[in-house]
């Protein structure tokens, strides 16, 4: 019985002794090694997270939904594994470069859309908002390509470089077609022959917001409408060759070129605001340049025979929103 006692004790003790080593082994490890992920992909250890479900949860949300802006869904290869293991404290986890390591070996699929015209894709933005905005804007704008456009969802590997909604719209803008074509006079005169067909020519006055002056001084030698079985998208004022030509409105000169032109000769355009535009065809010297803002009376060119034109004259030319009226609606002869 005493025999029994004893070894009792001798084994507690050594229990004890078990326990309180066992505290300390553990104490010592937890306080110099924590546990941790090695994370491995392929053969290579990319890096030690410790927190594993957070790091696979990100992943995976990357991989199937992208970043939520252009990225789309990405194809990995090859899945990290994580391996438990204990390690030293001071340790560096990188959770952000494994993340960084992971999706930059797989392929990144873009999504986009891409605004197009008779299919051909022209220019990319980012969002399905963007591309409706461009269409319906060219669309509110009566665009004269308006039947022709579309857009595209694009998945691609490749990003493309977008254009703000302001760009695409302006760049795809079509004026409402006024076609203008030449005829030569077979006797002499002032006038030129710059005629506007079909329905887009109106007589009835537009009301336009904006008073005009004479563009020049001189003699009407061409009226708007119809002549000759033809539309005059114009009026004819026959003056002298050098004779001033004045802006009859505020504005900025958006063309101003120098050549044949399709008849029009060395001629500018100046736009006013309200999708109002004059014409000033004909002309002998252009004074204004494309995008300078000129005031109203102030000489833009002078009178010249150039283009389709027999004699000494300024063809001037009342559009609103692309649409040719009457000049003299708005300034008298
Ligand atoms: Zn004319």
């Amino acid at each position: 019985m005493k025999k029994t006692l004893a070894h009792f004790r001798t084994w507690f003790k050594f229990m004890i002794l078990a326990i309180l080593a066992a505290f300390f082994i553990v104490g010592a490890i937890s306080f110099f090694y924590k546990p941790v992920y090695s994370v491995t992909l392929g053969d290579e250890i990319i890096g030690y997270s410790e927190n594993k479900s957070a790091l696979q949860e990100k992943i995976n949300q990357y991989i199937e939904k992208g970043n939520g802006q252009n990225v789309a869904f990405v194809e990995i290869a090859e899945l990290p594994e994580y391996q438990l293991c204990f390690s030293k404290k001071d340790i560096v986890t990188n959770d952000e470069e494994i993340f960084n390591k992971v999706i930059g070996q797989g392929t990144t699929y873009y999504k986009y859309y891409a605004i197009t015209l008779n299919g051909e894709e022209k220019y990319y933005v980012a969002t399905f908002e963007e591309a409706e905005k461009v269409i319906s804007d060219l669309k509110e704008k009566n665009s004269s390509n308006k039947e022709q456009l579309g857009t595209i969802e694009k998945y691609e590997m490749e990003l493309k470089d977008f254009t703000t909604v302001e760009t695409c719209v302006a760049s795809l803008y079509e004026k409402p077609v006024v076609k203008t074509t030449t005829t030569k006079k077979s006797s002499g005169g002032s006038s030129a022959g710059i005629y506007a067909t079909g329905s887009n020519a109106t007589t009835a006055k537009v009301n336009i917001g904006i008073s005009f002056i004479r563009p020049t001084s001189g003699v009407l030698t061409s009226r708007y409408g119809r002549r000759w079985g033809r539309g005059h998208a114009g009026i004819d004022i026959g003056a002298a060759k050098g004779t001033a030509i004045k802006a009859a409105a505020s504005g900025t000169v958006t063309y101003s070129q120098y050549g044949y032109n399709g008849g029009y000769g060395n001629y500018l355009i100046i736009t006013h605001g309200n999708g109002v535009q004059t014409v000033y065809g004909h002309c002998n010297t252009l004074i204004a340049k494309t995008g300078q803002k000129v005031s109203q009376g102030q000489t833009i060119a002078t009178v010249g025979n150039t283009g389709n034109s027999t004699g000494n004259h300024l063809h001037f030319e009342v559009r609103v929103n692309g649409v040719t009226q009457n000049p003299l609606n708005y300034v008298s002869y």
